[in-house]
């Protein structure tokens, strides 16, 4: 069917979102309540299942160019040594580009394609009908509805289809900072490296030539790891092999408090969540923006197969939602790791690098999930992800 679509949310899920049903020849209208992109200056964890389906989109090139592909990726104590390592093949790529590259290239794909995008549009709600209701009271129907609008989703909520938001007791500082010739011989090219000490972990990830991509993780409660600005001091005693790196950390990048949410349901009538407002997780696995990009891909592919809104929606959720929450619940636990004693922590990290098959369907599931396959939609969905484990942090 070609129909219309309305999406609230003109971050990574409502971007891919209206450009995978533009591509399927849909009226596309995305909705951002913000007056332009909202460009975070950070870098963004894209595997294998996220680049998949921007190159299903035809929107890769432009999100990889001069980008770094990462080749290894390392963890290391506060001294500089190397507790686990992994090599990525070819076929399991990861690029970091930044932020800004990926919205950029999906906005101008989706303007391309026919879609269009309102800037300072502010949508407030939904009716399972297919309407979308905004701030100035205005409202507009459609064949469907789409809230990709993030963590704190007034769509989902308008739709009671929270079932619970938890924060998970960790927070992150992100920015990015230059790189500069004589790096090359402090960092190993090409690695990305998460270096621990204690609770405390910074992440070091080469993007561009002239970029690298900084994110500062501790937990709740650790004062000086919690501040913003960050305290310069504190970080340099944490790692003083890194001084080069921490010194040339911007003051105005972007803290974040991580939160898992889950569902009563994904979808309400014509009205369908993607991204943060579905499933928003803290950034252990670098899947979050990966699980936007593959369900509002996997939805326009289920809709156009099924031929029917309602039959699209059953088809995509039955397909889509398990792998996603599991996703979700590996990427809490693997960030409840910081939690353990260093020693226990670092071989919880090799026992779990070690066993491939242990890695494939914990770390790897959302990067090894492929719904931009061929055969893809041919088969039940996979029953590999059946388990719930509960909360305990
Ligand atoms: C520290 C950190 C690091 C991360 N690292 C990675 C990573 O490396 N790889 C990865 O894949 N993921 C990562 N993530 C997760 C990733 O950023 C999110 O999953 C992703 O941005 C979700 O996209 P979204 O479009 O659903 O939400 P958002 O990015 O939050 O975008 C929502 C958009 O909707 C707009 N909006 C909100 N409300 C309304 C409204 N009422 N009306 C209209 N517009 C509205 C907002 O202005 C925004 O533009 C990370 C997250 C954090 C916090």
């Amino acid at each position: 069917m070609i129909g219309s679509v309305e999406i609230a949310g003109g971050g990574i899920a409502g971007l891919t979102t209206g450009l995978a049903f533009a591509r399927k020849g849909w009226r596309v209208r995305v909705h951002e309540q913000d007056n332009d992109l909202r460009i975070l200056g950070a870098g963004i964890y894209i595997w294998e299942n996220g680049l998949r389906v921007l190159d299903a989109l035809g929107v890769l090139d432009p999100v990889i160019a001069g980008t770094i592909p990462a080749s290894r990726h390392e963890k290391r104590n506060h001294h500089g040594g190397v507790f686990s390592q992994s090599c990525l093949a070819s076929d399991f790529r990861l690029y970091v580009p930044l932020r800004e590259t990926l919205l950029t290239a999906l906005y101008d794909a989706l303007l391309d394609a026919g879609g269009e995008v309102a800037f300072s549009s502010r949508a407030v709600g939904a009716a399972p009908c297919g309407r979308l209701e905004f701030a100035d009271g205005c409202s507009v129907a459609a064949d469907l509805v789409i809230g990709a609008d993030g963590i704190n989703s007034p769509i989902r909520d308008s739709l009671d289809l929270l079932r619970w938001r938890r924060p998970v007791g960790q927070f992150g500082y992100r920015a990015m900072i230059r790189r500069e010739a004589g790096d090359w011989s402090n960092e190993s090219p090409e690695a990305h490296c998460e270096n621990w000490n204690g609770s405390r972990r910074l992440l070091y990830a080469p993007c561009t030539p002239d970029y690298a991509y900084v994110q500062l993780t501790s937990l709740k409660g650790d004062d000086l790891g919690n501040a913003v600005p960050i305290d310069r001091a504190f970080w340099r005693e944490l790692f003083p092999g890194l001084c080069w790196v921490i010194d040339r950390i911007p003051d105005d990048g972007s803290g974040d408090w991580f939160e898992l949410v889950r569902l009563k349901d994904w979808s309400k009538g014509r009205v369908a969540l993607v991204g943060d407002a579905a499933s928003g997780q803290p950034p252990f696995l670098g899947q979050g923006g990966g699980c936007a990009m593959m369900s509002g891909f996997s939805l326009a592919e289920a809709i156009d197969r099924e031929g029917d809104v309602n039959a699209g929606i059953a088809t995509w959720k039955r397909s889509e939602r398990r792998v996603i929450e599991w996703v979700q619940q590996v990427a809490y636990w693997y960030g409840q790791l910081a939690r353990l004693p260093p020693g226990a922590r670092s071989a919880a990290f090799k026992a779990i690098e070690l066993c491939e098959p242990l890695k494939r369907v914990t770390l790897f599931a959302g990067a090894r999930h492929d719904p931009t396959a061929e055969d893809y939609w041919r088969f039940d969905p996979d029953p590999s992800f059946p388990f719930v484990f509960p909360l305990v942090h």
